[in-house]
């Protein structure tokens, strides 16, 4: 089992910020921001490279919460939502999960 798929599991603590049937939001454990919060599918997906016709409801749903959640943190002068996939993009941790970052001035760079 994946890192997140255990998280999922309950078999590694995390700190919940939103639950549903098929999505979960928690704090990540090292904050490259005041506030970082990773939202993923419960469903094992790898990464966006994997997302397919089949499994995107649950994508699109991700979306929603990444809305609800950033509106609940209070992010009203703006976010950031990243998604690495792959290598190169430096994904470590291969279950899809989308990084929502705020809580101060982002940097402009994208790489
Ligand atoms: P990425 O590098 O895009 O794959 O992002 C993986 C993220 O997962 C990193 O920001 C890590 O800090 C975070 N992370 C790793 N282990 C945990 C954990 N047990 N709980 C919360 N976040 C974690």
């Amino acid at each position: 089992m994946c890192l997140f798929c255990k998280i999922v599991a309950g078999e590694i603590p995390s700190t919940k910020v939103y639950e549903d049937e098929t999505v979960l939001a928690f704090r990540d454990i090292a904050p490259q921001a005041p506030t970082h919060i990773l939202v993923i599918p419960k469903a094992h997906i790898a990464s966006v490279a994997d997302v397919t016709a089949e499994n995107s409801a649950v994508v699109a749903h991700v979306f929603e919460v990444i809305a609800k959640v950033a509106a609940a943190e209070g992010l009203t002068d703006g976010y950031r939502v990243v998604s690495n996939c792959g290598d190169h993009a430096g994904q470590t941790v291969h279950h899809l999960h989308f990084h929502i970052l705020g809580g101060r001035q982002l940097n402009l760079e994208m790489a």
